[in-house]
């Protein structure tokens, strides 16, 4: 399918209101392809990467049976029905010190927890419930046969997928490979994301604020949203809205990355400029999305380049990477299902005005109150108010269906720790 079939399939949904955030998301997912390019890692560096190739287990593990306390091991056999059992201790299996001398009935040995089970015992009596006396320990009835023993391949089988490709390693992940004595793991190469800031009110940090302009923040929020996914950061700056220089800045762009991310420039009255100059060097459909904040949007290609065109208020910045850019960024790097990010319930403190017809993500504060999770809203949440974003530690998702919220209500809330 091209992009010129997408434009005409969207025009459908072109309307004022516009097209709905999971129609949206669905649209951008079918043309999302990840990058195939490998590379191998020693282990610790591919922590955060995404995985290239099934991990398989090259053994059991456990790789024997193993005693799962410290106690006496035996044969369950010897269990004596109803009545006390009484055995000779013969010998003693440390965790990497095998017992390698016979068990014979009526004996056992005194056995650590992890060490390998002794030829012929299959039981573990805890330490706690025999009583020794000298060379012999006794026990009362209740023992069952197989107690307190771990099964070679317990934890996992030889040749089983450990880890499927395109699963991102995590800290759990590390330790489950090493586990396995695996040193070296195939990942797929970074995704390399360019970006830069339009507008010509913007001024760069560390320098002197003319009249009428404002410090260029976007480009801290996307570097920072970049650098959380663990992506190749390209940082293009900020570019005039100057049509020759964005032309050049877009083909440098996507020339030199996977991805290319502008913000700023395709709210109502810039949005033309920007399309004419993308319809020239690329694919590209505009959107106005049935969201608040993140009305426009753009989506498409430029040359090989994905393309997104985030509005310019820095909270719309925020919300339009988190609900769309992220999930595709996750994607293209090499998983093919991304998780979505949870929603959870819980009682709003505010009451919220909302009209129907459109998904609203205002800013809150998740907090407990006795055994409950309540939310409370971050203040002024218009979309250029960057400190309501900083304050909150979750976006409160109010569905397109929903109009106003009493205080008291349950809302949906989607963690940002994490994240951000
Ligand atoms: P635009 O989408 O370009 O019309 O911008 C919408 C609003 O966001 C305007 O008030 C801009 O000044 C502001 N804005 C755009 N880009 C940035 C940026 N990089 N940092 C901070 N504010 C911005
Ligand atoms: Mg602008």
């Amino acid at each position: 399918m091209t992009l010129d079939f997408i434009a005409a399939s969207c025009a459908d949904d072109y309307d004022p209101n516009s097209m709905n955030v999971d129609k949206a998301r669905h649209f951008i997912r079918q043309y999302l392809s990840p990058i195939q390019a490998q590379e191998s890692l020693a282990l610790r560096s591919s922590l955060g990467r995404i995985l290239a190739t099934d991990i398989l287990s090259p053994c059991n593990v456990p790789n024997h049976d193993n005693s799962a306390m410290d106690g006496y091991a035996f044969n369950g056999d010897d269990i004596a029905a109803d009545t006390t059992t009484s055995l000779k201790i013969v010998g003693t299996a440390f965790a990497g010190k095998v017992f390698d001398g016979k068990v014979e009935r009526g004996q056992c040995v005194r056995i650590m927890t992890g060490a390998v089970m002794p030829d012929a015992t299959d039981s573990v009596i805890p330490q706690e419930q025999a009583q020794v006396d000298g060379e012999k320990i006794m026990f009362g009835a209740g023992a069952r046969r197989g107690q307190h023993r771990r099964f070679a391949g317990e934890d996992l089988k030889l040749g089983q997928v450990v880890l499927p490709t395109g699963h991102l390693i995590r800290p759990a992940d590390l330790g489950l490979v090493a586990s396995l004595g695996i040193c070296e793991v195939k990942v797929y190469r970074k995704l390399r994301v360019a970006f830069f800031s339009t507008g010509d009110e913007l001024s760069s940090i560390g320098q002197q604020l003319e009249s009428g302009q404002v410090y260029d923040s976007n480009r801290y929020t996307i570097y920072g949203m970049l650098a959380r996914l663990g992506v190749e950061i390209i940082d293009m700056g900020v570019v005039r809205d100057d049509p020759v220089l964005l032309e050049q800045a877009l083909v440098n762009a996507s020339e030199s990355a996977d991805v290319v991310i502008t913000s700023g420039g395709v709210s109502v009255g810039e949005a033309d400029y920007m399309k004419e100059l993308l319809n020239k060097r690329g694919q590209v459909v505009f959107w106005k999305i049935a969201m608040k904040p993140g009305r426009p949007l753009a989506y498409g290609k430029i040359g090989n380049a994905h393309y997104f065109g985030l509005p310019g208020n820095p909270v719309s910045v925020m919300v339009t990477f988190y609900q769309f850019v992220r999930d595709a960024l996750l994607n293209l790097m090499g998983q093919p299902h991304p998780r979505p990010i949870p929603l959870f319930s819980a009682i709003c403190d505010d009451e919220i005005r909302k009209a129907p017809g459109r998904t609203e993500f205002q800013r809150g504060v998740l907090h407990q109150v006795n055994d409950d999770w309540h939310v409370k809203l971050t203040g002024n949440q218009g979309s250029g108010v960057l400190s309501s974003m900083s304050e909150a530690n979750c976006f409160v998702v109010l569905d397109e269906a929903c109009g106003n919220i009493a205080a008291g209500a349950l809302v949906q809330v989607q963690l940002l720790e994490g994240l951000i």
